[in-house]
């Protein structure tokens, strides 16, 4: 099937309207007309290949919230009509142990991305979302709440579910004291569903006009991180820190607002790593770094059942498709509030 996409030809040219052609939908596949597609901070780095991964052409986007429009035979979860999400993967081995255990995003052999994948059909690349449909197996689709505004949860289908996982795995309950880093689209759903969850949320930013918005989304207190000051006041305060910053960055400053025991988990991917944390605070007060990778299909299905109990979406800025590498300069400027969107009903696709 031929459709409308927003493809890179190159790591250097802007996404343009183009055709690609998905595969013929098979007995376990759904068919999916994409509504809203949310745009990650991932797409800009896979676009640009600053991962070094990315094959051409490519179209980004996991976050995808769509209305069903066929079924293959063999589908049993869902029929044309109802509302579905995608998020980063839709395929997986299915067989080694993280996959017998419902934790495919750490599959032994790769899950399949959303796109920049392989297709195991075609053997050609996947497509992702900024597309007017997706075609992806059934047990990769999730289904979406029915009370929720449908362009704030597309955001959920990666961002939320990235941060909702390592604060379910690390068993942040009511009343710990949780940090983020960047209020940017992972930060800012990481200050709802933390203070949803009960936690103290702080939040750490790099731009102080910012400050009143993490209030607002939950944040009890807010800390301007290049302020010496502010940071002082808030040493071995806290017991888990989720890092949600796109850059490289000092990680030190943040190790050192830890409690003993406390634990900084990673979840921003720079383009080159950060520099190592110093060795002596991390021995003397037992300080864990750890890294987390997106969610499972399972904890992507709570997280937005627990959304639609909480009423959370993603606060975002809808956009036409064609406006993307606008989206783009901004949110490499941190200037999003806080999620960018694209509403694929409202894209011209004529080049
Ligand atoms: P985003 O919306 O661009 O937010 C990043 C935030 O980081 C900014 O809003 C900014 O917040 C802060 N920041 C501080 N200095 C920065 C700098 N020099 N450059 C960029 N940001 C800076 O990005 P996102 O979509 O939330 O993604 C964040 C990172 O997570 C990306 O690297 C993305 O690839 C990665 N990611 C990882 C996973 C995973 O599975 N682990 C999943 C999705 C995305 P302040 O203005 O508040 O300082
Ligand atoms: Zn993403
Ligand atoms: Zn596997």
């Amino acid at each position: 099937m031929k459709i409308n996409a927003l493809v890179a030809h190159a790591a250097t040219s802007p996404l343009s309207p183009d055709h690609i052609v998905l595969r013929p939908l098979q007995q376990q596949d759904v068919t999916i007309e994409v509504l809203y597609c949310g745009v990650c901070h991932s797409d800009l780095h896979m676009a640009r290949n600053e991962w070094a991964v990315s094959r051409y052409p490519l179209v980004p986007g996991h976050e995808i919230v769509g209305r069903v429009t066929d079924v293959g035979n063999q589908v049993s979860r869902f029929v044309p009509g109802d509302i579905v999400g995608v998020g980063v993967m839709v395929d997986a081995c299915r067989e080694c142990h993280f996959c017998q255990n419902q934790e495919e995003q750490y599959c032994e052999k790769g899950f399949t991305p959303t796109y920049n994948g392989v297709d195991k059909y075609t053997g050609e690349s996947t497509w992702g979302g900024y597309a007017q449909q997706v075609i992806v197996d059934q047990d990769f689709v999730v289904s979406v709440p029915d009370n929720l505004p449908l362009a704030g949860v597309a955001p959920l289908l990666c961002a939320g579910v990235t941060v909702w996982s390592p604060l379910r795995h690390f068993g942040v309950k009511a009343g710990d004291k949780v940090g983020v880093v960047g209020l940017g689209g992972l930060g800012h759903m990481a200050v709802k569903l933390a203070s949803a969850l009960g936690a103290e949320v702080t939040l750490f930013t790099t731009s102080p006009q910012k400050g009143a918005d993490a209030k607002r989304l939950g944040a009890k207190q807010v800390v301007v991180s290049h302020d010496v000051e502010q940071m002082a006041a808030c040493q071995t305060s806290l017991d888990l820190i989720i890092d949600c910053v796109a850059a490289s960055h000092d990680l030190d400053p943040y190790l050192a607002t830890l409690k003993t025991n406390g634990r900084l988990v990673l979840v921003g991917i720079p383009e080159t790593p950060h520099t190592s944390p110093a060795i002596t605070p991390m021995v003397f007060r037992r300080l864990s770094i750890s890294g987390s990778s997106i969610g499972s299909i399972k904890e992507t299905q709570e997280m937005l059942d627990f959304c639609g109990q909480h009423g959370i979406t993603s606060d975002i800025e809808l956009l036409s498709g064609e406006n993307i590498e606008s989206a783009f300069s901004r949110m490499l400027s941190g200037d999003v509030k806080y999620r960018f969107v694209i509403d694929m009903h409202a894209t011209r696709w004529s080049r």
